[in-house]
């Protein structure tokens, strides 16, 4: 069985962790552990065969599939198409998906959901560079 551990945090970070994703089974969300208010992520694990036991949609969030092990295959409503180790795939809302492991190794994926539409800026538009002490 998995468990979030929090490993460390402060006023304006968290740090959990859901283990070694080699022994990683099922799904786990992390969004509670940390404290997150911009999306839900989520760890998942197929074994070989195996797809997520039913289809499902979202009304307001968008989803982000990155693969991070193994291979299969995708569906959203009725197109499939094959995934890998290193795919990402995006699934707008109000439509249906699920994902099948084909591989012989396990399917080891993150999910990040969050409201379509509301990301306003990203690493060259939100980001500055900041003058600190590098402690590390
Ligand atoms: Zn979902």
């Amino acid at each position: 069985m998995n468990e979030v551990k929090v490993l460390n945090s402060g006023e304006k970070f968290s740090h959990v962790s859901v283990g070694n994703l080699h022994g990683f089974e099922g799904k786990q969300f992390v969004k509670d552990s940390t404290g997150a208010t911009s999306c839900e992520i989520s760890f998942g694990t197929l074994p070989t065969g195996a797809a997520v036991p039913f289809f499902h949609s979202h009304k307001a969030n968008e989803e982000n599939y990155i693969i991070l092990s193994g291979e299969g295959k995708f569906q959203v409503n009725d197109e499939v198409f094959d995934i890998a180790e290193g795919s990402v795939i995006r699934v707008a809302t109000n439509c249906d998906r699920n994902l099948k492991c084909t591989s012989a190794l396990p399917m080891t994926y993150i999910c990040i959901q969050a409201k379509e539409g509301s990301l306003g800026g990203y690493t060259m538009t939100d980001a500055e560079v900041t003058e600190r002490e590098n402690l590390l």
